[in-house]
Protein backbone atom coordinates (compact mmCIF):
# COMPACT_ATOMS: atom_id res chain seq x y z
CA UNK A 1 0.00 0.00 0.00
CA UNK A 2 1.23 3.47 -1.15
CA UNK A 3 0.75 6.73 0.53
CA UNK A 4 0.11 9.85 -0.99
CA UNK A 5 3.26 12.87 -0.61
CA UNK A 6 1.58 15.59 1.26
CA UNK A 7 2.31 19.33 1.82
CA UNK A 8 1.08 20.58 5.16
CA UNK A 9 1.55 24.26 5.64
CA UNK A 10 2.79 26.02 8.40
CA UNK A 11 -0.11 27.83 11.15
CA UNK A 12 -0.13 28.65 14.69
CA UNK A 13 -3.28 27.40 15.71
CA UNK A 14 -3.17 23.56 15.33
CA UNK A 15 -5.48 23.23 12.38
CA UNK A 16 -5.99 19.82 10.69
CA UNK A 17 -3.32 19.42 8.27
CA UNK A 18 -1.08 21.74 9.65
CA UNK A 19 2.41 22.29 11.43
CA UNK A 20 4.60 24.28 13.73
CA UNK A 21 7.98 24.73 14.79
CA UNK A 22 9.07 23.14 17.95
CA UNK A 23 12.81 24.10 19.65
CA UNK A 24 13.85 20.50 21.67
CA UNK A 25 15.47 20.97 24.80
CA UNK A 26 19.14 19.60 22.71
CA UNK A 27 18.46 22.50 20.51
CA UNK A 28 17.20 21.13 17.35
CA UNK A 29 14.68 22.42 15.73
CA UNK A 30 11.93 19.69 15.08
CA UNK A 31 8.01 20.11 14.37
CA UNK A 32 4.74 19.57 15.59
CA UNK A 33 2.11 18.19 13.17
CA UNK A 34 -2.02 18.08 13.41
CA UNK A 35 -3.32 15.20 11.43
CA UNK A 36 -6.04 16.10 9.05
CA UNK A 37 -8.41 14.70 12.15
CA UNK A 38 -7.47 17.25 14.67
CA UNK A 39 -4.69 15.44 16.32
CA UNK A 40 -1.65 17.39 17.10
CA UNK A 41 1.83 15.22 17.80
CA UNK A 42 5.71 15.73 18.17
CA UNK A 43 7.66 14.42 15.36
CA UNK A 44 10.22 12.46 16.64
CA UNK A 45 12.31 10.00 15.41
CA UNK A 46 12.21 11.38 12.24
CA UNK A 47 14.65 13.37 9.87
CA UNK A 48 13.61 16.36 8.43
CA UNK A 49 15.75 17.58 5.02
CA UNK A 50 16.50 21.55 4.24
CA UNK A 51 13.75 21.33 1.76
CA UNK A 52 11.05 20.54 4.69
CA UNK A 53 10.55 16.61 3.59
CA UNK A 54 9.97 14.50 6.68
CA UNK A 55 11.12 11.22 6.94
CA UNK A 56 10.45 8.26 7.82
CA UNK A 57 6.45 8.44 7.01
CA UNK A 58 4.34 10.14 9.57
CA UNK A 59 1.38 7.80 11.60
CA UNK A 60 -0.54 9.62 14.23
CA UNK A 61 0.09 8.48 17.25
CA UNK A 62 -4.00 8.73 18.37
CA UNK A 63 -5.44 5.65 19.26
CA UNK A 64 -7.93 4.50 16.27
CA UNK A 65 -6.59 7.16 14.01
CA UNK A 66 -5.43 6.07 10.54
CA UNK A 67 -3.83 8.48 9.52
CA UNK A 68 -0.72 8.05 7.83
CA UNK A 69 1.39 9.98 5.16
CA UNK A 70 4.70 11.14 3.95
CA UNK A 71 4.94 14.70 5.09
CA UNK A 72 6.72 18.04 3.36
CA UNK A 73 6.53 20.85 5.35
CA UNK A 74 5.71 24.17 3.85
CA UNK A 75 7.82 26.75 4.66
CA UNK A 76 10.45 25.10 6.34
CA UNK A 77 13.51 26.63 5.05
CA UNK A 78 13.35 30.42 6.47
CA UNK A 79 10.81 29.29 9.34
CA UNK A 80 13.91 29.71 11.65
CA UNK A 81 12.35 31.17 14.77
CA UNK A 82 9.03 30.28 14.33
CA UNK A 83 8.04 28.08 17.50
ZN1 LIG B 1 -4.74 11.57 14.05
Amino acid sequence: MSHLNVNIPYSDNYEPGTWRGLQMPDGQRSALITCSRGHTGILINHTISDDGGVSPSVACSERGCDFHEWVTLEGWVGAEGKG
